[in-house]
């Protein structure tokens, strides 16, 4: 295919996901873990509990001695948790026991304390428990060997916990792939700084970085580059030498006279498959790849306009960082509504229209586009609840009829 062919957007996302692989994995100490995804699946190096654990504080009786109540029992002995008792339980004897203690030999009901009267040695039961009744038989949370977090999950607040419990002190995880942001166009500035006339503050790469994170990457942020060969070419090299896995660019991406992302990244050596998409907003989107010390370095440029490089982000990049980093893929849900508004037939382009969301009293989402969707216009992307997605040649739209919606979060 000819890279400069306007190419349809499934087809974009094979050419970008074709061969993709985790880049690899990482022992980590659990405490280091969080959020991190499993290599492997990760089976009990213990049982839990490992012993009958008692699950109330009171005393740990024989049943057979507290058929008739009240009766009187002799406290042989204490258990405490972590301090099992050492002897093993006789007729007409109990054991003080708290919670998580071992169930001494030969107990098999636990008393709670606030059925008894302690007194000289001696313990009063004035009501009985169920045999078994508050004590955690070994295993019954889990048996050692048995495979309970598994390769591809992340590891949440809970994962981790059960992966102590479990005796792992560390995890094999896949490793994150690192991602240089560049901001590309003579006119740009950062929040804050001074403007000169003409200028106009880079937005893209701080949505893009948040988004990057999210994904599980790490972030080399490279700041601006000005529209030369010579800047573009110097911070394209800088990536490479710092080992990043993607370089993600925005602006300079189209085929104007300033837009240099592409002929400066084939310069050094990246091939290109896609430089645009059959898509809109999103349309210049270059992808391609450099081979470079045995491993594949990406390149994907966005377009300059930040709702463009925010929705191709979403669409192409997000995909791509989590396959290299092993995290669960999070494609866009496509979810049925109807539409609040008529819409023309769209053009070549399948598109993605900012738009509001209602719930009916029927309980239908109502999904209407703003009027206005320039692909410069972040406001109206944050006022947006959804994008109303409509394919290539999509006919003439009616208020009420059947829409497909992309949720956003
Ligand atoms: P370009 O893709 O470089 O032709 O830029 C398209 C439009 O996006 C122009 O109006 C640029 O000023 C604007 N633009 C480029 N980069 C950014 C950025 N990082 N943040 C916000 N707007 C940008
Ligand atoms: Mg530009």
């Amino acid at each position: 295919m000819a890279i400069n062919t306007l190419i349809p957007a499934e087809k974009a996302l094979e050419i970008v996901l074709k061969d993709v692989r985790p880049i690899g994995d990482e022992t980590l100490k659990l405490k280091h873990a969080s959020n991190r995804i499993l290599s492997t699946d990760l089976a009990s190096l213990r049982t839990q509990p490992p012993f009958d654990a008692s699950a109330m504080d009171g005393y740990a009786v024989k049943q057979s001695d507290v058929a008739s109540l009240p009766t009187d029992l002799k406290v042989a002995g204490e258990a405490k948790a972590g301090t099992p008792y050492a002897g093993s339980l006789e007729n007409g004897e109990a054991v003080r026991i708290f919670t998580g203690a071992v169930v001494p030999e030969n107990a098999d009901t636990i008393i709670i304390q606030e059925n008894t009267l302690a007194e000289n040695g001696y313990v009063k039961v004035l009501e009985g428990t169920p045999k078994g009744k508050f004590i955690r038989l070994a295993g019954l949370d889990f048996t050692e060997g048995e495979v309970l977090l598994h390769a591809s999950d992340k590891l949440t607040p809970n994962r981790l916990a059960l992966a102590a419990s479990m005796n792992h002190a560390q995890v094999s995880v896949y490793r994150q792939s690192k991602a240089a942001l560049l901001s590309t166009g003579d006119e740009l500035v950062l929040p804050g700084e001074a403007t000169q006339p003409g200028q106009i503050i880079a937005s893209n790469t701080f949505g893009i970085a948040a988004s990057v994170e999210n994904c599980g990457s790490q972030i080399i942020d490279l700041g601006i580059a000005v529209d030369t060969r010579d800047a573009l070419r110097a911070k394209i090299i800088e990536a490479i030498t710092r080992d990043v896995d993607v370089i993600i660019t925005t602006g300079g991406a189209s085929v104007g006279d300033h837009d240099l992302v592409l002929p400066v990244a084939q310069e050094i050596g990246f091939e290109f498959e896609i430089t645009k998409i059959a898509m809109r907003p999103g349309k210049p989107f270059l992808f391609g790849r450099f081979h470079h010390k045995g491993k594949t370095i990406y390149l994907t440029g966005l377009a300059g306009n930040p709702v463009s490089s925010l929705v191709a982000f979403n669409v192409f990049v997000k995909p791509l960082l989590q396959t290299l980093s092993g995290q669960p893929l999070q494609m866009l849900n496509r979810l049925p509504a109807v539409l609040g508004c008529d819409l023309p037939q769209n053009d070549e382009r399948a598109e993605y229209m900012r738009a509001t969301l209602v719930t009916s009293e029927e309980g239908k989402r109502i999904a209407t586009p703003f009027t206005k969707q320039d692909s410069s216009m972040l406001a109206n992307l944050v006022r947006a609840d959804c994008l109303v997605y409509r394919e290539v040649k999509a006919s003439v739209a009616k208020q009420g009829d059947a829409c497909e919606i992309v949720l956003i979060s």
